[in-house]
């Protein structure tokens, strides 16, 4: 079976329900998955530096921490300045790669956004900028690309419909964040994806889902993590996704999607303190340290325990770097863009989804 996968970049659901469901396979799955790894970007393993600058959100997503029904939740903003000092701690630590996070939040409108991605795009021509702001109209993305954004982060979190629903509120749909998805495509960002593995009510068949949603859209990147359940949330009492699904899950992907961008997540390192160096060996080439003013870091609570909210930005940068050397691979300053694929994909994978 791996070496079906390995071959095809594919398998039947009915394999691909057998490979998920057993860690029978796992070491002959993760030997495979860094073979493609190392093809494509040898040791190399990406840094993108995160900024998360708002954490207010007007959505009420069921399993995140910085809903807005979480009343309790102290709440910050970072001003245009605020954000450009982060950007310049960073420059002068070698990244040149911004992602700017935030929740869903209307206080920073289209014409702000615009300004600060303009405002970056001329201080640091060399670099990428990445957004990750949710979900915004055809326009608004348009418009940040045009100010100077180049990618966009937004992850799909499942792909079955019925499993949205009972992770998100009335209003929000799947047909929405896959429209959005394919819109932003369609502009020219570099588009990166992804789910929770073991969010509440998921299942083996949820997961195939996931994977056929991804051949359709092929992102640049594509972001997986453990689901965490946070205390002020309704899912508090559910248990965390497990971590070694998490790891086979990023093997299948990478076999899957021999040149994408896969973060090890800080999830990953949350699930386990060695989580994100086990994401990276099973296939993963990305790591996003904080570039988030300390003082606000543990304020961007998606779910509890968090780690890397204490140390500061250089501090960051140095343990991971630690830590990939100690996995066996090398952080490199680079913008980091997605190699192209060494032939084309097999003709019977479907391309676009209308939605
Ligand atoms: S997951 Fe994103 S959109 Fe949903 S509540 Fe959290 S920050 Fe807002």
């Amino acid at each position: 079976m791996i070496e079906q996968l390995h071959a095809n970049r594919d398998l039947p659901d009915v394999d691909l329900k057998k490979l998920i469901e057993t860690s029978l396979y796992d070491q002959e799955l993760f030997r495979h998955a860094d073979e493609v790894r190392r093809e494509y970007y040898g040791t190399d393993v990406y840094i993108r530096g995160l900024i998360e600058f708002t954490n207010y959100c007007r959505n009420d997503c069921f399993y995140c921490g910085i809903r807005w029904k979480n009343l309790k939740l102290e709440r910050y903003r970072l001003s245009k300045s605020e954000i450009l000092c982060c950007c310049e701690i960073g420059y002068g630590l070698g990244y040149r790669t911004f992602v700017l996070q935030g929740g869903e939040d209307p206080f920073y409108t289209d014409e702000q956004i615009s300004e600060i991605v303009a405002e970056i795009r001329k201080k640091y021509t060399d670099c990428a900028i990445t957004l990750s702001l949710g979900e915004k109209s055809y326009e608004s993305y348009e418009l940040f690309f045009r100010a100077g954004a180049n990618r966009y982060l937004l992850r799909h979190e499942t792909a079955n419909a019925e499993h949205y629903a009972k992770l998100h509120p009335v209003g929000m749909s799947l047909e929405n964040r896959k429209r959005c998805l394919w819109n932003l495509r369609e502009i020219g960002y570099q588009v990166g994806s992804g789910f929770m593995v073991g969010s509440p009510f998921q299942t083996t068949a949820c997961l195939i889902e996931d994977l056929r949603f991804l051949q359709q859209l092929r992102p640049a990147m594509i972001g997986i993590g453990p689901f965490i359940a946070h205390r002020a949330t309704p899912f508090n009492r559910f248990s965390s996704g497990d971590l070694r699904l998490t790891l086979r899950l990023i093997g299948i992907l990478r076999l899957m999607f021999p040149n994408a961008l896969i973060p090890a997540t800080t999830a990953l390192g949350t699930a386990d303190p060695q989580g994100r160096e086990m994401g990276l060996r099973a296939g993963a080439n990305v790591v996003m340290p904080n570039l988030s003013p300390v003082e606000v870091r543990s304020k961007y609570e998606l779910y509890d325990n968090k780690i890397c909210t204490g140390d500061e930005a250089a501090e960051c940068c140095a343990c991971l770097s630690r830590r990939v050397r100690a996995a066996g691979y090398e952080i490199v300053m680079d913008i980091g863009n997605v190699r192209p694929l060494k032939e084309q994909l097999p003709q019977n994978h479907k391309t676009r989804e209308k939605v």
